[in-house]
């Protein structure tokens, strides 16, 4: 992938990102999933259309790439092209989906200046889980424990 390559797909995720401005609602965001040189899927931002907190720009494009290449993951080779930095939600969506590279315009400052600060999360990610703003409890059930013990013995299960 030469950099003049990585320039247009970028180019891409920026007008899907500048289109989300001529409707009514939804931040300004685009990504696009590429493998083997060309654009298996877009996204751009839903948040509000959908009613969805997770329908961000990124985890549209992986969930539409999933869906055009019928797998769960978009190794090897896939590139994720987005008009910006990813939130952690996007960058753990893009480690889950196995992407291999990303290419981001503005970064997690420029989204601040525009009302869009993630550093709470890169803030909360690191305490202690009964330290974050959303309290978690671990209450040990061994009934969770005899779900994880049937996936260990289930012999037709689908690593991924
Ligand atoms: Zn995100």
């Amino acid at each position: 992938m030469s950099a003049s390559d990585d320039r247009a797909f970028l180019q891409r995720a920026v007008a899907l990102a500048a289109d989300c401005l001529t409707k009514p609602t939804d931040g300004p965001f685009g990504a696009v999933v590429v493998r083997d040189g060309r654009i298996v899927a877009e996204g751009q931002n839903r948040v509000t259309q959908d009613n969805d907190p997770t329908a961000h720009a990124e985890v549209v494009a992986i969930r539409n790439a999933c869906a055009a290449e019928n797998t769960f993951h978009l190794a090897p080779g896939a590139v994720l092209y987005t008009s910006c930095e990813p939130c952690p939600m996007c960058l753990a969506a893009a480690y889950w989906a196995k992407v291999e590279r990303i290419v981001f315009a503005s970064d997690r400052a420029d989204a601040a200046k525009a009302g869009f600060d993630d550093a709470f999360l890169y803030d909360e990610m690191p305490k202690p889980p009964g330290e974050r703003k959303i309290p978690m409890h671990r209450m040990a059930l061994s009934e969770a424990d005899d779900v994880f013990q049937a996936w260990i013995d289930k012999p037709d299960k689908i690593a991924y």
